[in-house]
């Protein structure tokens, strides 16, 4: 029996778990399939307050491992894969194995959706990107590639326009989905170039280890093409990773979690952070910010529920 479970090793997730750590909850955190969160997909941070030159992504998240194991978090690799939410304790299972926990945090992030390509993922970190705001200003006076045509490929591509010399929008119809403010501020830059009916089929050079282009698709005439960048930006959606808590916990239309009053779900005692609850916001600082948050929740449900230990 646990006080403290937390599911997600992200940035939220390793927060909640040195919060809870302090707090003498001795908190057991599930790694995840994505163990590390999406900061371990990116190279340098340079937005996370503290670090004046910067920090490695991966770096970061390991010294906030360090940071919870100093205060008691103990750590198990592997996915929760049924949680039944139903009554307090709750029941986790993790493969063969059942956990009972008297609070749950749930941090399980959200992954950014990839187009699929081999090449893609060998240069995630290393040109090919899936956050904008984070890798923009690495691509200064340089020309980029965005694909995707909703809102976060239209902000993402206004946002590279503070940095790229050029930013190709490649999306596979030739009507964008993003609001149409956001569509007439993208029609209306000089740097941005749409470039329609096509899809990204892959991306050079693995074995240069950096982006040297994309190879694309028109996917009406079948024609293909080479178009030379320096950095790939993928920006085609993200997807919660809530799909176990479905039916149980509320969430939105696409499987955001619903909070209120800070960190707490629809069911007492089971407590959200971090990217699995906001489409809006999604930096490393923010998610850290909210597993806080859910840690103090947390610790005080649990004083005012000890009755039911
Ligand atoms: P989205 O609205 O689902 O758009 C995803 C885009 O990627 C679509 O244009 C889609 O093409 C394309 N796409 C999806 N899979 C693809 C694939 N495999 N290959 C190529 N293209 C692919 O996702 P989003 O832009 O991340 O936005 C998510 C939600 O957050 C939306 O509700 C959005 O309004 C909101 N949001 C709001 C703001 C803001 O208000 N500032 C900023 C960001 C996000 P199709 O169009 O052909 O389906």
């Amino acid at each position: 029996m646990r006080e403290v479970v937390i599911i997600g090793s992200g940035c939220a997730g390793l927060t909640a778990a040195i919060y809870a750590g302090r707090a003498n909850l001795n908190p057991l955190v599930f790694r995840g399939h994505e163990a590390g969160g999406q900061l371990t997909l990116t190279t340098l941070v340079e937005n996370y307050p503290g670090f004046p030159k910067g920090v490695q992504g991966p770096e970061l998240i390991e010294l906030m491992q360090k940071q919870a194991e100093e205060f008691g978090a103990e750590f198990q690799e592997g996915d929760v894969t049924r949680a039944d939410l139903s009554k307090r304790p709750f029941m986790l299972e993790v493969g063969e194995e059942k956990i009972e926990t008297q609070a749950l945090i749930i941090a399980a992030g959200a992954s950014a959706k990839l187009l699929g390509l081999d090449s893609e993922r060998k240069l995630l970190g290393h040109g090919v990107s899936t956050c904008a705001t984070c890798d923009g200003y690495f691509y200064r006076g340089k020309n980029v590639v965005v694909v995707g045509g909703g809102d976060t490929a239209a902000e993402d591509a206004l946002f590279l326009t503070r940095y790229a010399k050029q930013v190709n929008v490649v999306h596979r119809r030739d009507e964008l989905r993003a609001s149409k403010i956001m569509q007439q501020r993208m029609l209306d830059s000089d740097i941005i170039h749409p470039v329609w009916n096509t899809v990204v089929t892959d991306v050079l050079d693995p074995a240069k280890g950096e982006v040297t282009g994309v190879r694309l698709k028109n996917v009406k005439t079948g024609e293909e093409a080479t178009e030379e960048c320096d950095g790939l930006f993928i920006a085609i959606g993200h997807s919660p990773n809530t799909e176990l808590f479905k039916g149980q916990l509320e969430m939105n239309e696409v499987g955001y979690l619903i909070t209120h009053d800070g960190s707490h779900t629809n069911v007492p005692g089971v407590f959200a952070a971090g990217d699995c609850r906001d489409h809006i916001y999604r930096q490393a600082v923010t998610a850290a910010g909210t597993g806080c948050m859910a840690a103090m929740d947390a610790e005080k449900f649990l004083a005012e529920n000890t009755h039911s230990k």
